[in-house]
This record gives structure tokens, C-alpha cells and sequence, in this order.
């Protein structure tokens, strides 16, 4: 049993290196990556429940890395985010995504609006990413309603002034804000009332164990209730079956998202998604 314990933890040590050294080198190579081209954006399509059609979508990088291949966002965008590498990439996902609202817009003949999502540290720097932000919605001629910013909800609990000033001059801009993630995060509901939202995202983990009689179907349809009495739309994420998109679309859920309509796809195909569910 000793000599097992040893085992063990030499084991342990040996993955933990190995750990270390793999995010050292993805912290190197991510700051060649953006020169580099090795991003892409994909899409994911927003479908409004009540008439089916699209008219939003979100913006979810991907890194296509040349030696390893693909790299999912949920390990290295912590790692851009430790490095500092977020700010420029950010900035990169943005002005693509800006481009993208003009391409839609014009298939679709309807405002159109491509959210983006946006970790704590870009608004936790001196000159935070919205001063840069600002100035491309400026520079692109775009409306400030074509672009809605995912944050997560713990950013909003610690009153930082970076992070108020910040959504003040996105309202000033109409620049509209999610809540990402919505129900995973705090227990406090009062940054509602003081801050500006416009839409919450309904957590996957909800939407995923959504049945008729489940505690997810109560906690769904409180906080859709809770979020139209305040004039917030609500979008449910994870939507997978089609007994999922019927509850939701009963509850009176606004908007969905998911593998069951289309999982992220590159530029061109969402243009085609477009194309096809609308009804001119
Ligand atoms: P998120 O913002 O919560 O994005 C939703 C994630 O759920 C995406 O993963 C999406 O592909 C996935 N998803 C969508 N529909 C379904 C479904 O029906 N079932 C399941 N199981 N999953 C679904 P992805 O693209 O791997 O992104 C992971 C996370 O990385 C995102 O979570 C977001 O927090 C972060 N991220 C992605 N792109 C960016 C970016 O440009 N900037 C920043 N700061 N973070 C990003
Ligand atoms: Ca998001
Ligand atoms: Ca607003
Ligand atoms: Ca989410």
C-alpha cells in the first residue's frame, strides 16, 4: 500500500508538470497566434422562439493551433486572460464580429445583433477594451444596438467603478448587455435593479435538465417572470432536444440556443442559416 502511495503520487507530480509545461507553451504560442492567423470566430445562431427566425447570433472564438490542432476557448482563454494576450484578442473577435453585423444585416433586412463575449479582466485594466470598442462601433458606422456584451454576473457584485463606468458609457452608446451564465454565479439579485440588462442568458446546466416536472422547469419560468417584469428578454442556452425548445417556447422564453437549431459555424455558413429561416 506504501509503495502504491508512492506510485501515486509520483504520478501526480509528473501530470502536474506536464500540466505546467503545457500551458507555458499555449501562453507562448498564444502571442504569435493573433499574427499568425490562427483564429477563427464562429457563430452561433439566436432563434426567436415565437416566430422561429434569426436575427441574432454569438461570437465564439476558436484556435485552430498548427501543431496541436484545435483548442477549445475554455482552456486557453483563461490562459489569455493570466497572460494579458485577452485584451488584443478581444479586440480582434470585436472588430470581426463588427463586420459580421454588417454582413447579416444586409441578408436579413432586419437589425441584426451579434453578442460578444467579455471576460472581467478587460474591464479590471487602466484604459479598459471599451474605450478601443467604442471607438470601432464609431469607426464602422454600425448602430451601438448591433452589439450586445456576455458578461457574467460576478462582475457586477463588487460595485468596482471600472466596471460601472464602463456599462454607462455602453448605455450612452445603446450598446445592449447579457447576463451570461445566468443563475450559476450569485445569489444576490439586486445589480438587477442597478444596472442596465437587457437580456439573461439561462444557464446550460438549467436548460439540460429541463422536464415538465423538474425543479429546472419552476426555476426556468421564475426567472423568465422575474426578468419580464423587470423589461428584460430572456435566452435560454444548451437547447439540445426538441422537448427543451416546446417548454421553453411555452414558458414564454424570448429567445434559443443550441446544438438542436445549430451548433457555432464560420461566417459564411451562419449567412446561410439566415437565409434560410427567414420568411420574406
Ligand atoms: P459561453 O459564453 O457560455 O458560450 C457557450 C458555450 O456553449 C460555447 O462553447 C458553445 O459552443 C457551447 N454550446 C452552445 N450550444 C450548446 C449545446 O446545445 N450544448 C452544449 N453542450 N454546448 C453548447 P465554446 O465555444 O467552447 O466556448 C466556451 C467559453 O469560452 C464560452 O462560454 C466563453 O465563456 C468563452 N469564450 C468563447 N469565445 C470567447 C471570446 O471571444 N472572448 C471571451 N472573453 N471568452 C470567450
Ligand atoms: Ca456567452
Ligand atoms: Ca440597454
Ligand atoms: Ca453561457
Amino acid at each position: 500500500a506504501k509503495d502504491n502511495g508512492r506510485q501515486c503520487f509520483r504520478f501526480f507530480t509528473k501530470t502536474m508538470q506536464e500540466d505546467a509545461t503545457h500551458r507555458m507553451r499555449l501562453a507562448n504560442d498564444l502571442r504569435h497566434a493573433l499574427k499568425q492567423n490562427q483564429f477563427l470566430v464562429y457563430y452561433q445562431p439566436i432563434i426567436d422562439l415565437s416566430s422561429g427566425q434569426v436575427y441574432k447570433a454569438e461570437a465564439l472564438i476558436r484556435w485552430q493551433h498548427p501543431e496541436l490542432g484545435f483548442i477549445s476557448p475554455a482552456s486557453f482563454i483563461p490562459i489569455a486572460e493570466d497572460t494579458g494576450t485577452i485584451h488584443q484578442i478581444g479586440n480582434w473577435v470585436f472588430s470581426q464580429a463588427i463586420e459580421q453585423v454588417k454582413a447579416c444585416q444586409a441578408i436579413s433586412k432586419r437589425k441584426f445583433q451579434i453578442s460578444v463575449n467579455k471576460s472581467p479582466v478587460q474591464f479590471l485594466v487602466e484604459r479598459g477594451d471599451q474605450h478601443q470598442w467604442l471607438d470601432q462601433i464609431r469607426d464602422s458606422g454600425i448602430d451601438g444596438d448591433n452589439i450586445v456584451i456576455e458578461i457574467t454576473e460576478g462582475i457586477l457584485i463588487n460595485n468596482d467603478i471600472r466596471v460601472t463606468q464602463s456599462l454607462l458609457q455602453y448605455r450612452d452608446a445603446k450598446i445592449q448587455v447579457a447576463i451570461d451564465d445566468f443563475g450559476t454565479g450569485y445569489s444576490s439579485l439586486s445589480y438587477l435593479k442597478k444596472f442596465d440588462v437587457d437580456y439573461l442568458k439561462i444557464d446550460q446546466s438549467f436548460t439540460q435538465s429541463l422536464s415538465l416536472h423538474s425543479s429546472e422547469y419552476a426555476l426556468c419560468e421564475a426567472i423568465i417572470v422575474m426578468a419580464h417584469k423587470l423589461g428584460i428578454q430572456v435566452i435560454a442556452e444548451g437547447v439540445e432536444t426538441e422537448e427543451q425548445h416546446q417548454l421553453l417556447k411555452q414558458m414564454g422564453c424570448d429567445f434559443g440556443q443550441g446544438y438542436l437549431f445549430s451548433r457555432p459555424v464560420p461566417a459564411a455558413q451562419l449567412i446561410e442559416f439566415i437565409t434560410a429561416t427567414s420568411t420574406v
